[in-house]
C-alpha cells in the first residue's frame, strides 16, 4: 500500500515504489556551518538518503546557501511559524521544505508558499503533529485523537488540492506508538500521497528505538510508510540513521551492509560467546556487502542456521566449528575464531572480485 505518488527531493525517489529513504535531522544551530557539515557528513556515511536541518533565524537561511551546496544528499528545511523563512527557505536552495500548515499563519500563507516551491519544483513535507493541532480539533483530540490528527492531515491535503499543488508528502506524527500505526493506516487509505513516518519524541536509544520499531515495523510491514525518521534524544544523529537501517534490514525491505545472526545463549554454550559475537560485530562494520553471519551456541540450530547464512560459527566445548556458503570447513579454537573467520570471508571476497 505505499503510496502511488512519486515526489523527488532533491535526486532521491520519494513514494510510488521507491526504497523506503531513511531521513534524520541535524542537532546543530544550523548557523554554525562547520558543525552541520560535520554532522551531515556522519549521517552520509552512515546512511542517511535524505537530512532535514532546523531554519528558525535568518542566519540559518545564510547557512542553507553553503549547505545546499556542500552537502552530498538533499536538504530539507524544517520551518514553523515563519512563511517567509520558508520562501526564503526555498529561494536558499533547499531540496524541500517541512511546513506545519497549523502553526505557519493559514491558508494564504501557505498559498504563498505554495507559489514559491512550485516556482522553483521543489517539494513540500506537510507535517501534522499532535502536539500542534488547529484550534478547532482540540476537542477532537482528546475524545478520538487519531480521527483529530487524520482530519487535519486530510484538511492540509484538500488545500494542496484547491492549490493544485502535488508535489509533496505527508507526515502524521504522535508520541502514542498505537495512535501512530491507527493514524497512518487509516491516512493510507485516503489519501496516495507519499507518507514520511516518525515516532516524535521517542525517547533515548533503548526506548526510542524500541518505539520506532514497534511503530514504524508495524507499518512498514504493512506496506506504509515511503521514508522514515527515528527520533531519539541524548545521540547523536547517525544512531538515529543506524537505527532505521536496522528497521529496514530487519523487514528485508532495503540491504546494506553485513547482517549479524547470534542466538541469545543458553546453559549448552560451551565457549566465550559474548567476546566472540561483540568482536565479530566490530569487524564486520568495515565490510560493505550485505553478507550474513551467524553465530550460534551450540549444534541445537547452529548447524542449520550455519546452512543459510554466507558465514556462520556453531560453538561446540572451547572451540567451534567454522561454516562458509553452508559448508562445514574445521574445528577451530575460540582464540583463533575471529582471525578464521575473516580469513574465510576475505578469501571469498579476494575470489569472487577475480571472477
Ligand atoms: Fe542455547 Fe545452542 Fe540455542 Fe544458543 S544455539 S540458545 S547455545 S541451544
Amino acid at each position: 500500500m505505499a503510496s502511488a505518488r512519486q515526489i523527488h527531493v532533491g535526486d532521491v525517489p520519494v513514494g510510488g515504489g521507491a526504497p523506503v529513504a531513511v531521513q534524520t535531522m541535524t542537532k546543530t544551530e544550523t548557523a554554525n556551518l562547520a558543525a552541520t557539515m560535520d554532522q551531515i557528513h556522519r549521517v552520509t556515511e552512515a546512511g542517511a538518503d535524505i537530512v532535514r536541518v532546523a531554519v528558525p533565524r535568518e542566519q540559518d537561511v545564510e547557512a542553507l546557501k553553503t549547505i545546499v551546496v556542500e552537502s552530498k544528499i538533499p536538504i530539507i528545511a524544517d520551518i514553523h511559524f515563519n512563511h517567509t523563512l520558508a520562501i526564503k527557505a526555498i529561494e536558499a536552495g533547499a531540496h524541500c521544505v517541512r511546513i506545519n500548515p497549523g502553526n505557519i499563519g493559514g491558508p494564504d500563507k501557505v498559498a504563498e508558499v505554495v507559489a514559491a516551491a512550485r516556482g522553483r519544483s521543489v517539494p513540500l513535507r506537510i507535517g501534522v503533529n499532535s502536539g500542534s493541532l488547529p484550534k478547532h480539533l482540540r476537542d477532537l483530540e482528546f475524545t478520538n485523537p487519531v480521527e483529530a490528527l487524520v482530519t487535519a492531515a486530510t484538511e492540509w491535503v484538500d488545500l494542496m488540492h484547491r492549490l493544485d499543488f502535488l508535489d509533496f508528502k505527508v507526515s502524521m506524527k504522535s508520541t502514542s506508538v498505537p495512535n501512530t500505526i491507527a493514524s497512518n493506516r487509516l491516512l493510507a487509505e485516503k489519501i496516495d500521497h507519499p507518507l514520511h513516518l516518525g515516532i516524535t519524541e521517542a525517547g533515548t536509544k533503548w526506548s526510542g528505538s524500541l518505539k520506532s520499531a514497534v511503530g514504524l515495523g508495524t507499518l512498514l510491514a504493512d506496506g506504509i510508510g515511503d521514508t522514515i525518521r527515528i527520533s531519539l534524544s541524548t545521540f547523536h544523529a547517525e544512531e538515529e540513521v543506524k537505527v532505521a537501517w536496522e528497521i529496514l534490514k530487519a523487514l528485508k525491505l532495503r540491504e546494506r551492509g553485513p547482517v549479524l545472526i547470534a542466538c541469545p545463549t543458553c546453559g549448552r554454550l560451551q565457549f566465550d560467546m559474548d567476546s566472540v559475537v561483540m568482536e565479530v560485530e566490530r569487524r564486520l562494520e568495515q565490510y560493505a556487502d550485505p553478507i550474513e553471519v551467524s553465530i550460534l551456541g551450540c549444534a541445537v540450530n547452529g548447524i542449520g542456521e550455519a546452512r543459510h547464512a554466507d558465514f556462520g560459527i556453531t560453538g561446540a566445548k572451547d572451540s567451534a566449528m567454522i561454516f562458509s556458503k553452508g559448508e562445514p570447513l574445521r574445528k577451530v579454537p575460540t582464540e583463533r575464531l575471529v582471525d578464521e573467520l575473516f580469513a574465510e570471508i576475505d578469501k571469498y571476497y579476494a575470489a569472487d572480485k577475480k571472477v
